[in-house]
């Protein structure tokens, strides 16, 4: 059987979490599962964590459906909110929580309401201060608020969020902006909802950002142990949850002068020992990849040489033990390399890297702490 694999620890996922909610305190925290949870299947990582869970977060109702269809009862918010009339109807039925971000949304929301049905437990109304993707001017906040008040919702079934575009650069001015626009907006709001929840922070305001904790944090990368902030660390207590890992099939020794792989790309200097490893941009592994891109081979360091192919990389094993030969394990991403080293070498952020791993098995190891 080809050695490719995806090796997912929910006990790291697990111990992310309860770290981030504690880290999060007196605020709770919504576990975002969005993209089949960054790749890492989010039905079993949303059963791992469902015995500590605030809640869960996805993008959109199909996301949220899958989770209820697998037996996930937590509440879930959908962060696009409904996209179709229709779709306030499966949010109730399914006790979703929806964001409200658009005047469209509103008028569905409405629709919805004429029909003598229900509106959804929670409404997350989303405010724009200033990333400018998804969410209501602050001057338009009053308007929305009489309207939800003509369908009976109250301000117990609201909370208000905004969502920040640099907070993962700390110290960049245009977070304190934001968070300061969002405030004024809310406080320009009548008494009767100042105690309102509010949820700012993403996984990189959470750990950079205490000012932006508010009631309900939504941390979605640092729960897989990928570092969100482009100059800090990750902090040590977190740990990479995904580990993507194949074995060498093949080795050769190339003279200097001699090229390995498609586009004869690289060009050994010396004598070089190739190692193949059976892994490709077909799993997900990125084809920019360059040479020297880090990879852990039998626990050394070394790094990628050559063309990533659809099934195969190749690594420089020349300055490794001579024991290490075919079927030495090799880690591409996971704790010896960290997934953002290999996306920083690509171009790319840790995000994307696994959201794409597909084709290779993914081994799940169980979360063996519900007692912790
Ligand atoms: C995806 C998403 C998050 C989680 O972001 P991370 O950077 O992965 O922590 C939080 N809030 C919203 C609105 C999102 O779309």
């Amino acid at each position: 059987m080809r050695p490719a694999l995806a090796t997912i620890d929910l006990d790291a996922l697990v111990a992310n979490y309860r770290w981030l909610q504690e880290h999060g305190k007196p605020g709770r925290t919504l576990a975002v599962v969005k993209a089949d949870a960054y790749g890492h299947g989010a039905v079993q990582c949303a059963s791992a964590l469902a015995p500590f869970v605030d809640g869960f977060a996805v993008a959109f109702l199909e996301e949220a459906l899958t989770l209820r269809k697998n037996g996930i009862t937590a509440p879930i918010l959908v962060l696009e909110g409904c996209l179709a009339a229709d779709e306030y109807a499966a949010c109730c039925a399914h006790r979703l929580w929806t964001v409200v971000h658009c005047e469209p949304q509103l008028a569905w929301l409405e629709a919805h309401a004429r029909r003598g049905a229900p509106h959804p437990e929670r409404i997350w109304v989303k405010v724009d201060s200033g990333m400018h993707r998804l969410g209501f001017a602050p001057e338009a906040l009053s308007g929305v608020i009489a309207r939800l008040e003509r369908l009976a919702v109250e301000p117990r079934h609201l909370v208000w969020m905004t969502h920040l575009a640099c907070a993962d650069q700390p110290k960049h001015p245009h977070t304190a902006a934001q968070l300061e626009r969002f405030a004024q907006a809310l406080e320009a709001l009548p008494e009767r909802y100042a105690q309102v929840p509010r949820s700012i922070a993403n996984s990189a305001a959470l750990l950079a950002w205490p000012a932006a904790h508010g009631d309900w944090a939504r941390p979605g990368i640092a729960l897989y142990g990928a570092n969100p902030l482009a100059t800090e660390p990750l902090p040590a207590a977190l740990t990479p949850v995904m580990t993507l890992r194949s074995e060498i099939i093949a080795t050769r020794w190339i003279a200097a002068g001699e090229a390995v792989g498609y586009g004869a790309a690289f060009v050994a200097e010396r004598a070089t020992r190739v190692g193949v490893v059976a892994i490709g941009y077909g799993d997900g592994y990125p084809r920019t990849a360059p040479t020297g891109t880090p990879v852990a081979v039998a626990g050394h360091r070394t790094r990628l040489i050559g063309r990533v192919s659809m099934d195969l990389v190749t690594v420089d094993l020349t300055d490794l033990p001579e024991s290490v030969g075919v079927g030495a394990a090799v880690e591409l991403w996971g704790r010896q390399v960290l997934v953002d080293e290999v996306a920083r070498a690509v171009g790319t952020i840790g995000y994307e890297l696994l959201c794409h791993v597909r084709r290779v098995p993914m081994r799940y190891l169980p979360a063996t702490c519900t007692a912790c």
